[in-house]
């Protein structure tokens, strides 16, 4: 069978599309989802347990506390208030922490470590996968169940202040709000005060019951100055003085209607040592979180070290202590110290409803959770809790009981860490075999491109599919036959839950089938391949054939380069690899240039530059010997008279080549330096972007447009000639009118945009982009 270069090319892209979806599909498995659909809210509580009868207590107790203010503070690190900064800059949030009736624990969050992400686990308690990724493209709104949507449902009026993201997430939730957009990142004093001029006045008022404010500031400042920034004293020191307004107006408030008010002081994210965020560190994972109310124990004790919990913690939390139901698909546990003072009825409810919605989302995405440790710790307990609830209601008032209920306290706190950490797991779980298969697909197209390579090249590009040898389908067979046995082991042992064993029998077989077919069409092809270089290799002793040091070192040092791309710091500072070969390569080239030219062996340099290494088959083979061929005999035209300035002139021009190479690499590197270390070092592009310097932007991109016309035009014809013209003056018409360039009339206005602030936004947005 012979395809095309065209179907060749379109199937390969196909299989490729399919390997890549496989792949992903593992990767980012999908997230533990209740079944039940997010429209409805009114969903009965689970009653009380109550052995041999059924409790009266069915309806959801009552919230603890009236009055809700959340300070979210961007890239609020831990150490910023646990830490020796907290107690320096955050005297009264230390006081507050230290002697106040407060909780403080550091809640670890889950990468990526980005605000919207995070404002999404805050609030719904849940840890997002592939699927919701997809799904919320199109749709900026959050559409799963959070803490917000089930308060605006039970009539709580809520007010927000701050990063514009909430207003996205939460459209028509808050009865008030004033967004602030995080675009200009060199601004942190008006973002916040953006925030706070309208703390003074809705403090006073009573009409709210939930209060958000999302400040911003200091994560500008870890982008802009990084962590140790002086900047960041300041900051804290303002924030301090927040939270004392804060809390000394819902004590004021707490004294007219004498029901405990929250406060909670939390981060969405940490900051990394250069300021920056999104990664696993422990810099950008851990976030302090504390809650401050009259109805806490005022306990002195040890700050410095806080209780380890997770952020999705504080959904459900919230969630209690407004007495709203937990949103279905939050995996936290209840903070347990929050309902510590109620109760033990109360404390035992609590804990069961929590346990309830865990085991109700465990049920409904792990296929095995009678076996869930968690699970059977939840059964046990919620019987034990039953038989409590009996004797209570009996009346027994001895010492045994409450020993009893301390138990069932204990044993549910420990069915609920379980619980949840099972659940993070399963969202967390890498589906290693839907991966190995996608990227097994992959390589096996990868490789079949490449193999084909040569013969494209050739100009007879069709692929002999070689189904019909009887070595082949044998060997086709055979590894079928090992794949599905494969298949049916991984997809039968016990804690399985694939993406790829999900799949229809015949689905999956297919997927088999084309596994094993382009393995053999590689086989083939790397048969035939060998045997064609075998058959040259007796047929004559080829001139172009061996690596020449050169080309030893590009094709090392670009495999070496390939391999440090998949270093940990993906994308940070791998270019220097680059500029290191880049050096390297003009070096050996200069040494191997003088070495022909005073050597003594001028004819053969061409020949050095010609010689192309990594000949793939036989194919490019033949190939190579006209390229290399094609030169030579251009010499014997030209060359053979090399007397005089003529040689002498190239021979100076391709000895200076590989210097001028090196001084443009060097030029290159001062022209932006790339990376995080040293991307706030000036450079020539920060200063020819500057708005100061348009004047000789302009000239330079006129002069590069100039040049390349120059370059391209040589032996295009008349009417191209005049396309290419055209179509560079438009490059540099629409530079121009997007503000970058300057036009030749435009007077270059250096004095007017440092003198009139009305020039700043545009120098302010430029910064943005490039913080
Ligand atoms: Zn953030």
């Amino acid at each position: 069978m012979r395809l095309g270069p065209g179907a060749f090319a379109a199937s390969c892209v196909a299989i490729e599309v399919l390997g890549v979806a496989i792949f992903l599909r593992g990767f980012f498995p999908a997230s533990v989802r209740s079944a039940s659909p997010t429209g409805r809210l009114a969903e009965p509580a689970a009653p009380e347990p109550l052995a041999g009868a059924s409790s009266n207590w069915t309806k959801l107790p009552l919230p603890l506390f009236s009055k809700t203010v959340i300070v979210l503070i961007d890239a609020l690190r831990d150490d910023f208030v646990f830490g020796s900064k907290g107690a320096r800059y955050m005297p009264f949030t230390t006081y507050l922490m230290g002697k106040g009736p407060s909780h403080s624990f550091v809640a670890e969050a889950k990468p990526p470590t980005v605000t919207m992400p995070r404002i999404k686990a805050l609030m719904t308690g849940s840890l997002p996968g592939f699927v919701d990724i997809i799904r919320n493209l199109n749709s900026p709104a959050l559409q799963e169940d959070n803490v917000i949507r089930q308060a605006k449902a039970a009539g709580k009026r809520m007010i927000f202040y701050g990063d514009e993201t909430w207003v996205k997430l939460f459209p028509k939730h808050f009865v008030e709000y004033d967004g602030t957009t995080s675009f200009f990142v060199s601004d942190y004093t008006e973002v916040d005060s953006n925030v706070t001029r309208h703390l003074e006045k809705v403090l006073k008022r009573g009409d709210w019951d939930m209060l958000i404010l999302h400040y911003l500031g200091l994560d500008h400042i870890g982008h802009i100055s990084g962590p140790d920034s002086p900047l960041i004293g300041y900051k804290l020191r303002e924030m301090d003085g927040i939270l004392m307004k804060i809390y000394t107006a819902l004590l004021t408030k707490e004294r007219e209607t004498l029901s405990p008010n929250l406060l909670v002081l939390c981060g969405d994210h940490g900051m990394s040592e250069t300021g920056s965020h999104g990664a696993a560190s422990a810099e950008e994972v851990r976030t302090p979180l504390v809650l401050v109310s009259s109805a806490f124990e005022r306990k002195p004790g040890d700050i410095r070290h806080p209780t380890q919990v997770q952020q999705t913690d504080l959904a459900a939390t919230l969630a209690i202590g407004l007495g709203l139901p937990i949103p279905k698909n939050s995996i936290g546990s209840l903070l347990f110290p929050v309902v510590e003072r109620r109760p033990m009825r109360e404390q035992l409810r609590f804990l069961h409803l929590n346990g309830v919605q865990l085991s109700r989302l465990l049920q409904e995405n792990v296929p095995s959770y009678e076996k869930d440790p968690g699970f059977e710790q939840f059964v046990m307990a919620e019987r034990l809790h039953g038989n409590w609830v009996k004797l209570h209601l009996e009346e027994d008032r001895s010492g045994a009981l409450l020993n009893l209920g301390t138990k069932v306290a204990r044993q549910y706190l420990g069915a609920l860490k379980t619980l949840s950490l099972a659940l993070s797991m399963h969202v967390a779980q890498y589906d290693i075999y839907s991966m190995a298969v996608g990227t097994i697909v992959v390589l096996e197209a990868l490789t079949l491109l490449l193999l084909s390579t040569p013969q494209v090249l050739h100009r007879r590009a069709e692929l002999e599919v070689p189904l019909s040898p009887p070595v082949f389908s044998l060997l086709f067979y055979l590894v079928f036959l090992v794949l599905s046995a494969i298949h049916v082991v991984v997809c039968t042992s016990a804690e399985s839950s694939c993406y790829f064993c999900s799949l229809p029998w015949l689905a999956a077989g297919g997927v088999m089938v084309l596994v094993s077919a382009l393995l053999c069409v590689i086989a083939s092809a790397l048969a035939r391949m060998v045997m064609d270089s075998t058959l040259l290799w007796k047929s004559a002793a080829h001139p172009c054939s061996g690596w020449s040091e050169v080309g030893l070192l590009l094709l090392l040092g670009t495999v070496g380069h390939v391999l440090s791309l998949g270093a940990s710091s993906f994308v940070e500072e791998e270019h220097q690899t680059w500029y290191f070969l880049v050096s390297t390569l003009c070096l050996a080239l200069s040494q191997e240039t003088c070495r022909s030219y005073f050597l003594g062996h001028n004819n053969e340099l061409p020949h050095c530059f010609h010689t192309e290494p990594g000949t793939v088959g036989a194919t490019s083979v033949h190939q190579d010997c006209f390229a290399c061929e094609a030169p030579k005999a251009g010499q014997m035209d030209k060359a053979p008279c090399p007397s005089g300035t003529h040689r002498g002139h190239a021979r100076w021009a391709v000895l200076a080549g590989p210097w001028l190479v090196l001084a443009c690499c060097r030029l290159l590197r001062f022209l932006n330096h790339t990376g995080v270390q040293g991307a706030h070092r000036p450079d020539l592009g920060h200063w020819l972007t500057s708005t100061s310097h348009k004047m000789e932007l302009s000239c330079l991109a006129a002069l590069s447009l100039l040049v390349i016309f120059m370059l391209a035009q040589r032996g295009c014809s008349p009417v191209s000639k005049v396309a290419l013209a055209l179509g560079l003056v438009g490059v540099f018409c629409y530079r121009a009118s997007i503000g970058n360039l300057l036009f030749p009339w435009q007077p270059a206005n250096r004095g007017i945009s440092k003198a009139t602030p009305t020039t700043s936004p545009p120098l302010m947005s430029q910064q943005a982009l490039w913080a």
